[in-house]
């Protein structure tokens, strides 16, 4: 149910992109950037520390604990999860004028988020970026070197609960290549048939 059929002409507008930790969302939705500067990338507010190189305002708004609660208590989140020992959440103003605009947004968030978006906005396309294989996983996120031993267990204890849930999403799209992926996520939000993306 909620699955796009063929020669639909509505064209979904908010895409959300969920996956494990380590399957390549970033470097994916980093590339689709590059391929179409007019969609709206979502940058999302975290109480988790930026890791080095990770600037403030671009690839998060790293806030403290109270800021976060304030931005909830306000309701100025669209959607707000709870992962790996640390609070994220969508800044909801920037989505609904990207798409006040008619531009298209893209959400890059974890699988409880997704799942808040698809109760909110029935019309958002859900897309999971799924590994080429479980071992594949293992070995980006372990060769990542970004967190400690402790961080990656708790990591792939997640992932193998969003895995679990890909059958809730309308798409789900293997990442073998980042390039290749970038360009089905694209062809997806121009309309593309969902069969498009693969099984
Ligand atoms: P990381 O700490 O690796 O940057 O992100 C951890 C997880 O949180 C990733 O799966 C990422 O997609 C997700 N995430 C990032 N921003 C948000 C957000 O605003 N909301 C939710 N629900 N998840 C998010």
């Amino acid at each position: 149910d909620g699955e796009p059929v063929a020669g639909e002409t509505s064209r979904p507008r908010l895409t959300v992109v969920s996956g494990p930790s380590g399957v390549g969302k970033s470097s994916v939705v980093g590339q689709l950037r590059r391929l179409d500067p007019d969609i709206y990338f979502s940058v999302s507010v975290t109480t988790r520390a930026p890791r080095p190189g990770e600037v403030d305002g671009n690839h998060y708004h790293f806030v403290d604990a109270a800021e976060f609660d304030r931005m909830v208590a306000e309701g100025r989140l669209l959607e707000w999860a709870e992962f790996a020992g640390n609070r994220y959440g969508t800044p909801r103003e920037p989505v609904d004028r990207a798409l006040a605009e008619g531009r298209p947004a893209v959400l890059e968030i974890e699988l409880q988020g997704a799942r808040q978006v698809r109760a909110a906005m029935p019309e958002a396309r859900l897309v999971m970026l799924m590994p080429p294989s479980w071992e594949e996983l293992v070995g980006r996120l372990t060769g990542r070197g970004t967190e400690n031993e402790a961080a990656v267990r708790t990591r792939l204890a997640e992932a193998e609960r969003e895995l679990a849930a890909a059958g809730e999403f309308d798409v789900r799209l293997v990442n073998a290549d980042v390039g290749t992926a970038a360009r089905r996520l694209l062809d997806l939000m121009s309309g593309g048939e969902v069969s498009a993306a693969g099984p």
